[in-house]
């Protein structure tokens, strides 16, 4: 039945190789499941072994190349993202789903990252600080780690691989990467692009397969330094106790349940635009989704109707067509879980205000389609206002104050992105103060970050490491601390010298 479907194979020592059992998958469109978009490898902890050792052979001279001709590659690599966008943009919505505008958005943060990246091959900057002594001089400089091991969800399938590979590489470090099962072609993509740009054999590698057979033996392997991975809590949760025996290193980005508070001095248009971006784009599959809207009992009815009556209208289908506003669940199980979350709302007792339901008829019945529902009433101790459902599902919550607004925003497990509407500067810069997330925005939804400052969060999000801007590079080297003692003499430091 597969004859004739293209496959595609590992990238590994600068090689598109097989996986050792020779066995491979499908990747279907989450739109369309009629369209087969190939048979990538079913990779196992045999594929990965070959990859490490490739990446590990190619570490020495891969950190001893000057950093500003790591940065020359990175530039030529954004350089050809740039070229293939929206080739690469429809593959993307092809295998993922989403709407052609946010293939082609997701595929610009990796442009973008590649061009900030690139620059810090000139500057990495690190410090002189004077020392206490005469005679004597002091710096810190970064050094690589080594083989680096990534593991990416499926929702920004190229924008995520690329706040962690880019920065890696321009501090020196080589890459093997496991791409999401269901998007391994905009990974593989990204392999061409490296490829293409010159980058000497093994410094990146790709295998494809499941997060068990795969995932599993990159993230328990000694000789990989540093596990950066994006995904669930649960998921993260186990790469944290891997790498915990040996004292390896984690960078664990995870879920959110972002909140919009809608006060009642708030721009009502501007929220109501703000909170339909925020929650449905994406089908609501970005953790920084919006999935709960906490508004002030003084407008809550105005924007609880005038919110329904635009989410029915939003246009769903497959993303390649333009004039579709929001795309399918990424997969059948995704789409059941999106299901299986609304009766949860349900049985909690949260009125159902529209959707609720599988699209079916017509080419609906070939894809993962859900339509975009909101429930009213949510209180706080519903599990609807509490766990991740990552979908086309948000939750309306009222306030009575700012106080009683910032409180609820905070009083759920995660802590990723979080936003206020309102025109009144006091109560915004309170918020921005008490709010306790990684990101947080004024006067726009909880999405939309943008590659140059630290993106992260707090409590079950993250572990403290943040991607993205100047930060990024604190995950991916070390630091040195360098004393060079001029004067010819023993001199001690202070603390050796105390009187
Ligand atoms: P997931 O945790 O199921 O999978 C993430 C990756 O881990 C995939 O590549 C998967 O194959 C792999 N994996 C699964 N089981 C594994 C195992 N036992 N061992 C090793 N690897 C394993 O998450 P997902 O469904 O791909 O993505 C959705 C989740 O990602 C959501 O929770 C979302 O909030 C989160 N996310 C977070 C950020 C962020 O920056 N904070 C960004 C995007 C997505």
């Amino acid at each position: 039945m597969n004859s004739d479907a293209k496959v595609y194979k590992n990238y590994i020592n600068g090689e598109w190789v097989e996986s050792v059992s020779g066995e491979t998958y499908e990747n279907r469109n989450p739109a369309d499941k009629r369209e087969l978009i190939g048979l990538f490898q079913k990779s196992d902890s045999r594929d990965v072994d070959a990859a490490i050792t490739a990446a590990a052979e190619a570490y020495d001279e891969w950190r001893l190349t000057p950093a500003p001709k790591r940065g020359e590659i990175l530039f030529k690599a954004a350089q050809l993202l740039k070229d293939r966008k929206e080739e690469i943009a429809r593959d993307m919505t092809r295998e993922m789903g989403k709407i052609l505008k946010e293939t082609r958005g997701d595929t610009q943060e990796a442009i973008d990252m590649g061009f900030y990246m690139a620059g810090e091959g000139r500057r990495m900057f690190g410090e002189t600080v004077p020392s206490e002594m005469h005679n004597k001089f002091q710096m810190s400089i970064r050094q690589p780690m080594g083989v680096i091991g990534m593991i990416t969800p499926w929702n920004f399938p190229i924008a995520i691989p690329s706040w962690k590979i880019f920065p890696a590489l321009v501090c020196g470090n080589t890459v093997v990467i496991k791409p999401a099962t269901y998007t391994p072609l905009s990974v593989l993509h990204f392999m061409e692009i490296f490829e293409e740009s010159g980058i000497p054999k093994g410094v990146v590698n790709m295998v494809t397969g499941s997060g068990g057979a795969v995932g599993d033996p990159l993230m328990r392997d000694k000789r990989i330094k540093l596990v950066s991975f994006t995904g669930s809590s649960e998921v993260g949760r186990l790469v944290s106790e891997a790498c915990a025996p040996d004292f390896r290193h984690c960078m664990l980005e995870m879920g959110g349940k972002n909140g919009q508070l809608v006060m009642d001095d708030a721009d009502l248009d501007l929220a109501l635009e703000g909170a339909l971006w925020g929650a449905f784009g994406t089908t609501g599959q970005r953790c920084t989704a919006t999935s709960r809207i906490i508004v002030h009992k003084d407008v809550i009815e105005e924007f609880t109707e005038r919110f329904v009556e635009r989410a029915k209208k939003i246009k769903i289908g497959n993303g390649l067509d333009e004039s579709v506003e929001m795309g399918p669940a990424v997969s059948e199980s995704q789409m059941n879980t999106v299901l299986n979350y609304i009766e949860i709302g349900k049985k909690e007792g949260a009125r159902l205000l529209c959707g609720g339901e599988r699209l079916t008829g017509g080419d609906y019945d070939y894809g993962w389609f859900t339509q975009p529902t909101v429930f009213g009433d949510v209180k706080e101790d519903m599990r609807i206002f509490q766990e991740e459902i990552f979908g086309s599902v948000v939750s309306i919550a009222s306030c009575d104050s700012l106080e009683d607004g910032i409180n609820k925003l905070n009083n759920v497990p995660y802590g990723l992105s979080a936003s206020i509407y309102s025109k009144n500067v006091n109560r915004a810069f309170r918020a921005m103060r008490d709010v306790y997330t990684g990101i947080f925005y004024i006067n726009a939804p909880t999405i939309g970050a943008e590659i140059s400052l630290p993106f992260g969060g707090t409590k079950i999000t993250g572990n403290g490491h943040r991607e993205a801007g100047k930060q990024a590079l604190e995950v991916f080297s070390e630091w040195k601390a360098v004393y060079i003692d001029f004067s010819g003499v023993l001199q001690r430091a202070q603390i050796d010298n105390a009187e």
